[in-house]
């Protein structure tokens, strides 16, 4: 089983005498270290599954390392293992320890509209930017475990008091909805842990290692639960690469790697040298590109992958003509070399990127599959069933009861449920509750009671069979009740319509599928559906197919050929980013762009962009000019030569630095 694995890698494998961390460049092995650790803890160490514990950044990662520890165990071996991301670790374990933080088994998760809409009634405002600052204020309390009553103590400023006394009036609201958000999945696990150290033991005791990837994105709340599960032995491995840290934006903290070396006082390191996935060529580009940052740790990466193609720059003429030769490129370069569409991948910098691409593709009838953009779960009409689901699974939850109240409509008005709202929140209970309260139905006209004690009739029926028949046949039926279809196409163009009905009946085979294969009823797929949909869209439907993918989704995946696209000043570094002085994010998400190619890399830009319907000019990213030059082919004319490019980033560069205040680095 080792045989396949160079003496460092082997060496991470068997380590067991304490925490370890390996730390290493991308294209290292360091995700195959992790399921050859599975496989090695259970074969030769006499672990059960059951008592290990893998925690991987996507659910998409998780399913692809549960299917080659499959793999590598043979067939029920791995049952019981557990391979999550953080939050559906944190669900797992909220699920089972819920009433001790007064909270029931099947509570919400909300989504971030879900919350947004409620800081806008708490704020009583519809100013986005507010609430959107508001929303990530009170996200980044909970990234870094501080709770309202210390954000208040904290905070100097008058607007800083504001936020945190909202926050405390947010929490009070998730609470009575018996709903977390995204973050408390993982703050409240460690709550849980620190106020109740008995469960905390029922959990250590449990998970006996735990090996976590991309260690470099946790944040420090994820860094807690960590610390307290693996208690003071430190039974896990850790990997990660601290010049992919992309995630600092939401709260990521690559200190938490340095911090590790200062809790873990026994902490090894083991470090992997050697590159399997690129090119001399990419991998040289990709260094040099990440050496312009400073050094948190000194890394060394080589390949014995031969020297590979010549990295090609184009300059286009604008967005249009950027996606067609992007895409003629691809499709000559499959022809040439006998390749498949899904060896092929085309990443960039913000979703808003792929639409023109996405046409293109069309155009010429090539298959693709696009990750990270609008998510399936997102859809109106998903949205639309999953508040069902979610009521039937935990009828306190206020805003899935108002969205299927009213979706279809079905007689209860706007003034019945404002009314609804004032006593519930009077009496301090939830809508449903308060539906059935006499004070509150003598208010109300009998047309209006009766229709909306027929919905939570209805409800209150379905939360019957969710109990015990199966998830998609109580769907099926579900539908048929509330008559979705013909919403659809009342309140729909029929094109639209039936493109929506079509992603109803997904859903629904996907919920029959999922209910089946993992025996579990409509409650516990609501919550995981819940979770999904803040994290990711569906699996992909077509094998071969092209990939479209922003940067931050395309994190530990490789494929053979890639497009980077849009590689300008504004984009890529992001705008943003160059005005905050995170320009080292940005290098980094460059650096995670060219490591994931295998065998041939293309990066383009446009000269000129619409912006808001004006043509705007541009130019080329300022991590073009730090390219290696002699590893780089330019074609498009490049609109200034590449030298006085590289002086001009250089100087930018300079202007960065000393606004930072950091002292300058030799080119090397
Ligand atoms: P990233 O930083 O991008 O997440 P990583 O360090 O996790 O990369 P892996 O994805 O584990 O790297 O490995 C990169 C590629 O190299 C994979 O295709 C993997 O199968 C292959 N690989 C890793 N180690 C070896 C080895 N010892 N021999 C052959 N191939 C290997
Ligand atoms: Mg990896």
């Amino acid at each position: 089983m080792l045989n396949s694995m160079n003496p460092q890698q082997r060496e991470a494998v068997k380590y067991l005498d304490g925490p370890l961390l390996v730390l290493a460049g991308a294209g290292s092995g360091k995700t195959r270290v992790i399921t050859q650790k599975i496989a090695y803890l259970v074969e030769k160490c006499g672990y059960s599954p059951k008592e290990i514990a893998a925690i991987t950044f996507t659910n998409k990662a998780a399913r692809e390392m549960q299917e080659r520890v499959g793999h590598l165990l043979q067939g029920n071996h791995s049952k019981g293992l557990t391979i999550a991301t953080f939050h559906s670790l944190g669900l797992q374990m909220l699920r089972q320890e819920a009433e001790l933080l007064g909270y029931k088994p099947q509570f919400s998760i909300l989504d971030s509209s879900d919350s947004f809409k409620i800081l806008s009634d708490i704020l009583a405002t519809t100013d986005k930017q507010l609430l959107r600052k508001t929303q990530w204020q009170i996200s980044s309390w909970k990234n870094a475990f501080v709770n309202p009553d210390q954000a208040a103590a904290t905070a100097d400023e008058e607007i800083a008091h504001a936020a945190a006394k909202v926050y405390q009036i947010y929490q009070q609201t998730l609470k009575a909805y018996q709903a977390v958000d995204f973050d408390d999945l993982i703050k409240l696990p460690v709550e849980l842990f620190e106020q109740h150290p008995e469960a905390l033991r029922r959990w250590q005791h449990k998970l006996k290692y735990l090996l976590i990837d991309e260690y470099q994105d946790t944040n420090a709340c994820q860094y807690r639960l960590v610390k307290m599960l693996t208690g003071i032995e430190g039974r896990f491995t850790a990997v990660g690469d601290d010049d992919q840290a992309i995630y600092g934006w939401r709260g990521a903290d690559v200190e938490n790697l340095r911090q590790l070396t200062q809790d873990f006082s026994r902490l090894k390191v083991i470090k992997l040298e050697q590159n399997y996935r690129s090119t001399v060529r990419i991998l040289r580009a990709a260094n040099q590109v990440i050496a312009n940052n400073p050094k948190l740790f000194e890394k060394k990466l080589w390949s014995e992958l031969g020297t590979g193609d010549l990295i090609q720059v184009s300059a286009a003429k604008d967005e249009d003509h950027e996606a067609e030769s992007v895409v003629m490129k691809l499709l000559a370069h499959k022809f040439e070399h006998r390749t498949k569409f899904l060896d092929y991948a085309i990443l960039y910098r913000g979703n808003h990127q792929a639409r023109i691409f996405e046409q293109q593709l069309r155009q010429q009838k090539i298959p693709y599959t696009i990750s990270g953009g609008q998510s399936f779960f997102d859809k109106a009409e998903i949205k639309d069933l999953v508040s069902y689901l979610r009521l039937i699974a935990n009828e306190d939850d206020d805003p899935a009861f108002i969205r299927a109240a009213t979706t279809p409509k079905k007689g209860i008005g706007n003034t019945t449920l404002e009314r609804l709202g004032e006593y519930a929140s009077q009496k301090k209970m939830s809508l449903f509750e308060a539906a059935f309260e006499g004070d509150f139905q003598r208010e109300i006209g009998n047309r209006q009671l009766e229709d909306l004690l027929t919905f939570c009739q209805f409800i209150n029926r379905m939360q019957e069979r969710a109990e015990k028949d199966p998830a998609g046949e109580v769907l099926n039926d579900m539908l048929t009740a509330i008559n979705y279809e013909a919403f659809l196409y009342d309140t729909e163009e029929p094109r639209s319509a039936e493109n929506k009905w079509k992603s109803v009946m997904d859903f629904v085979a996907w919920l029959t599928r999922k209910g089946d294969e993992d025996e579990k009823n409509l409650l516990a797929l609501t919550q995981m559906i819940s979770l999904m949909s803040m994290l990711e869209g569906r699996e992909d439907a077509e094998p071969d197919a092209v990939k479209l993918s922003t940067l931050h989704a395309s994190k530990g995946l490789e494929y053979g050929h890639v497009f980077l696209i849009g590689c300008e000043e504004g984009i890529l570094p992001h705008r943003e980013s160059v005005d905050d002085g995170k320009i080292e994010e940005e290098r980094r998400l460059m650096y995670v762009g060219i490591t994931r190619a295998q065998k041939s890399l293309n990066i383009s830009w446009c000269r000129r962009r619409k912006r808001a319907g004006e043509h705007e000019s541009c130019e080329p990213s300022r991590f073009i000019a730090e390219l290696p030059a002699d590893d780089v082919r330019h074609s498009g004319q490049p609109q200034s030569d590449p030298v006085a490019n590289k002086e001009n980033a250089r100087q930018r560069l300079a202007q960065i630095r000393a606004m930072l205040g950091s002292s300058p680095k030799t080119d090397n």
